[in-house]
């Protein structure tokens, strides 16, 4: 409503400003255009005004002219009298003729005769009728005989003059009928300014007086405008002024009127307000007030429609007012939710974090007992004496060790997935590696359950694939282990097929797993890829699981590109079928002899053997550094390593370990490193060993991680920490005999026990191997010129006076040398042959040639070995080619790889010929590349037979 108003206002007031406008504008056009017209009126009627009373005034002079003239022909008073009658006929306009003289004594007249008195108020026209001029002064009011004339005064000769007698109102009458635009009339003053004709018989019969009057009353506003007009205009010859006459304002024009001697003025008077310019402002006005009524109205009118479309606006302005208002306090609802939200993503980081401590420290706290039941149950069942009892409960203490552990795995993928820590760490592999080491796992299982496996494979299987072989053994092992747990008795089918993709790298893995066992209900398969998700828990109760296992499978084939699908009969069987993307390597496929082989391994024959003890290689000289804050794992490790003979020494916290290094002494081979501990963890232990210690000593001894952390426990973390393994724990005896192998066993002196030469102390002594080695080469190279030169003495065969004759050297000389050579051979630490030296020293220094010449041939030949084993040392520490020499392969190595092929470890085997094919050797390097390509087929009877004859040629 008050938009109405407030659009009716505007509107009004619009219309009010263009009708100002357009009337000021009108008002000043017109301005000029009213004066020009009110000037051209008034002239016209002025000139008209003027021409007519001159005209009138000619006519009455004229014919009192002639009637003079009429007269002068007369004789006598009698005859003027008789020609005044007929004359006055001729010319009705005049009443009365008079004829006087000079004395103003009537000669003769006609009519009313002039009064003396009036000629003697007139005489100055009467002089200038005498001169010879027609005058006709002004008007006469006789109050006695009510006569109102005026006088025309015509000349006849010097001493005659004529008066004629006119009424008073001839001018008037004469004008009477002349408007000047509506009420305006003709006005004529005579030379004092009074009235003598006018409209109003009045003012003219009064013969008022304007200049007079003003003087009389000069109170009067109007009158004295009306005098002071009058003065004006008989002051002028012509021009325009104005006053007020009964309060209407007056416009007149006037001129001295042509041909009058007396000084008439004729003038023309209007109201102001009748000029035609007038009415067109007045015209104007009404038109404007017209305009502004109807705009007025038209804008009451029209300020609904025009108000509509903002009141539309204002309407939805308001709307988005609210919606605004409903939108900041939304704003501050979201904000709110935000920070909410906010406060809510850091809890749960917060939980997440917690999450990941917990299963951190789940896995650490499991693990560590696990490290304890599997190591320590693996290193009773290796030992010798228990009974079979003792042995059989011992397995299953190792066994029910490694459920836990594979428990406590699938806990830790699940929770790897949950946090996006669930990777892939892609490799080559082989398939007929793969399928042995999971079916051999997996066929175990089978126990004494009439369950007949049965493996469909084909010849055109590709012997390798590029992809994440752990992962792909987990999928395997999930599918297969179900298959084992939840079958009864029937069979259990594997089907692995390939296919590449054409035109791609990607090739696709097919795996089916077919069982007859107790089938799954059709509600419950929907489930069964949900994590923890045990279906039919009832019947399944005696089977051990933890429901994580196929929502694994189904991650990693997710990983891989692919899915895992079921189809299942409750009561008949399931069959299970993942589909992987793998990367083709190669066009090698495994052939008939592979599958053959594959397909003959007698599974349902295999039975669990009991554990077979690792032949472990002994290293007497290497000695390693346990750092582990719980003593059990420390008991655990000690265990795990006495069986190769090393030194080993412990540290229970990160400092002592940092302080053991900081020593120096001994120096270690290795140092196994627990990651979780109190106080200063491994890592930040090794980062101090590394980086602040600052030898040479502490920033290359080997550091080995142990971890139960399996949550953050990557190799690559490690090695990017400045380790050079870690092996998780439980600690798997493989592994460490692996990691010892690569790590320890790399010493190049361990291979060689020269007798009277202590390896261990002389790189102790020089820090490093290569000053150790720098030193025997020198020795190797000086030495032989020194020996030669006490070689003669074996001739020397007499007295001590003969000694330097025969031996070309005196003796004196010959204890100098063997001084030389003692020294040297104590500074590589060959103290066997350095204690004959000194002797033959302090023999030579006493003189005692016998004891001599007794002991220099011996020292001689010990000299010669010394130098000989030496070389062959240097010898093979000098491989150009960058593999490392070594005489023949490693038998340990080869015993393990006998004992692994017997259960057809195909991935262990793998790394065991990695490990012999890292070596350049001087004999059975066919050996070597004889079992990489029975591995290659499969032939693991073949390598066992020709190992097993192997091993009975050494022994
Ligand atoms: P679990 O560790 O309990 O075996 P899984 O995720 O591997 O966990 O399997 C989930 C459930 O699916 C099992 O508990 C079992 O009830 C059912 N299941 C899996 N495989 C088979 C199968 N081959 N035959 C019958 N039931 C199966």
């Amino acid at each position: 409503m008050f938009m109405r108003t407030k659009a009716a206002l505007i509107l009004v007031l619009i219309v009010l400003v263009i009708t100002a406008i357009s009337f000021i504008t009108n008002y000043l056009f017109s301005r000029q255009s009213i004066t020009d017209a009110v000037d051209k009126d008034l002239s016209l009627a002025i000139n008209f005004a003027d021409k007519l009373v001159s005209a009138k005034m000619q006519l009455i002079k004229a014919n009192g002219a002639t009637v003079a003239e009429r007269l002068l022909r007369t004789s006598s008073s009698k005859e003027m009298t008789e020609v005044m009658s007929v004359e006055i006929d001729r010319f009705p306009e005049f009443n009365a003729l008079t004829v006087f003289d000079q004395n103003l004594g009537i000669v003769a007249n006609f009519g009313v005769p002039v009064k003396s008195a009036e000629l003697l108020e007139e005489s100055h026209y009467v002089q200038m009728a005498y001169n010879g001029e027609s005058v006709i002064p002004t008007t006469h009011y006789d109050p006695e005989t009510n006569d109102f004339i005026m006088h025309v005064f015509v000349p006849m000769t010097s001493r005659m003059a004529m008066v004629g007698t006119i009424a008073g109102f001839t001018f008037s009458d004469l004008i009477r009928n002349y408007r000047v635009w509506q009420t305006g009339s003709i006005l004529i003053l005579d030379q004092e300014g009074t009235i003598i004709a006018d409209k109003l018989d009045e003012s003219v019969l009064q013969r008022l007086n304007p200049i007079l009057e003003a003087k009389t009353s000069p109170e009067d506003r109007e009158i004295l405008s009306m005098g002071e007009m009058a003065a004006k205009i008989l002051s002028s010859e012509t021009g325009t002024g104005s006053f007020f006459k009964n309060e209407i304002e007056y416009i007149c024009r006037y001129k001295r009127v042509t041909g009058t001697t007396g000084g008439w003025h004729v003038l023309v008077m209007a109201p102001m307000k009748e000029n035609p310019g007038f009415q067109l402002r007045q015209d104007l006005i009404y038109s404007a007030l017209f305009f502004l009524v109807i705009g007025f109205l038209l804008s009451i009118f029209v300020s609904p429609f025009v108000v509509k479309p903002f009141e539309k606006i204002e309407e939805q302005a308001e709307k988005i007012l609210e919606s605004h208002e409903r939108t900041n306090v939304m704003l501050g609802d979201i904000k709110e939710r935000d920070r909410l939200l906010k406060d809510a993503l850091i809890e749960t980081r917060n939980a997440n974090n917690a999450k990941s401590d917990f299963l951190a420290r789940m896995s650490h706290e499991m693990r560590t007992p696990l490290n304890a039941i599997i190591g320590l149950s693996r290193l009773c069942l290796e030992a010798n004496g228990a009974t079979d009892e003792i042995y059989s409960n011992l397995e299953k203490v190792y066994g029910a060790g490694e459920i836990l552990l594979s428990t406590v795995n699938d806990i830790l993928d699940i929770s790897k997935i949950e946090a996006g820590k669930f990777q892939l760490v892609p490799n080559e592999y082989s398939i007929p590696s793969l399928i042995n080491d999971t079916v051999t796992q997996n066929i175990l299982r089978i126990g004494e359950k009439p369950v007949k496996f049965i493996l469909d494979i084909e010849p055109s299987l590709p012997t390798l694939l590029y992809g994440d072989e752990l992962r792909i053994k987990q999928l395997f092992n999930n599918l297969l282990s179900n298959a084992f747990k939840y079958t009864r008795a029937g069979t259990i089918e594997l089907g692995i097929r390939c296919e590449q993709a054409p035109g791609t790298q990607a090739v696709w893995m097919t795996i089916r797993v077919k069982d007859s066992g107790i089938g799954i209900k059709p509600d419950k398969i929907k489930k069964l890829f949900l994590d923890y998700s045990q279906v039919d828990i009832n019947v399944n109760r005696k089977i051990e699981g933890t429901g994580l296992g196929l929502s694994i499978t189904k991650k990693i084939t997710e990983m891989m590109d692919g899915f895992v699908t079921v189809e299942s009969e409750y009561g008949k069987g399931s069959e299970f079928t993942a589909k992987i993307k793998q990367e083709f390597v190669s066009d090698s496929v495994i052939g008939e002899e592979v599958v053959n082989n594959l397909k003959k391994f007698k599974y349902t024959d295999q039975k669990r053997r009991k554990k077979s003890r690792l032949v472990r290689k002994q290293m007497p000289h290497a000695r390693v550094l346990v750092v582990d804050d719980v003593i059990t794992n420390i008991d655990v490790a000690k265990g795990m390593l006495t069986p190769y003979g090393i030194q080993i020494d412990c540290a229970s916290s990160g400092q002592e370990a940092i302080d053991a290094i900081c020593a120096g002494k001994p120096k270690y081979d290795a140092v196994f490193m627990d990651h979780m501990m109190p106080e200063m963890d491994g890592i930040e232990a090794t980062r101090i060993i590394r980086e602040e210690i600052g030898t040479e000593y502490a920033e290359n001894v080997p550091i080995i991680a142990l971890t139960a952390n399996a949550i953050v426990g990557n190799e690559e973390m490690f090695l990017k920490k400045g380790f050079q393994a870690f092996i998780s724990k439980p600690i798997d005896v493989i592994e460490l005999d692996t990691i010892l192998n690569i790590w320890i066993r790399n010493s190049i002196f361990q291979d060689f026990l020269i007798e009277g030469i202590n390896f261990m102390e002389g790189i102790d002594r020089y820090s490093t191997e290569e000053n150790y080695l720098n030193l025997i080469r020198s020795f190797c190279l000086h030495t032989p010129e020194k020996l030669d030169q006490i070689r003669t003495l074996s001739q020397v065969n007499g007295e001590a006076s003969l000694f330097e004759e025969t031996a070309g050297i005196s003796l004196s000389d010959y204890m100098v040398i063997v001084h030389g050579l003692k020294g040297s051979c104590y500074g590589i630490s060959a103290y066997a042959a350095g204690k004959e030296a000194e002797k033959l020293e302090n023999a030579s220094r006493a003189g005692d040639i016998k004891a001599v010449l007794k002991g220099n041939a011996a020292f001689i030949l010990l000299m010669e070995s010394l130098l000989l084993d030496l070389s062959g040392l240097l010898q093979k520490t000098s491989g150009k080619e960058g593999k490392p020499k070594r005489s023949a392969p490693d038998s340990t190595l080869l015993s393990r790889l006998l004992e692994n092929a017997r259960e057809y470890k195909a991935a262990t085997m793998e790394q065991i010929i990695k490990q012999l094919e890292s070596f350049e050797y001087e004999s059975g390097a066919d050996l070597v590349a004889w079992i990489r390509s029975q591995m290659n087929n499969l032939e693991y009877d073949a390598i066992r037979n020709r190992l097993t004859e192997e091993r009975q040629v050494n022994v």
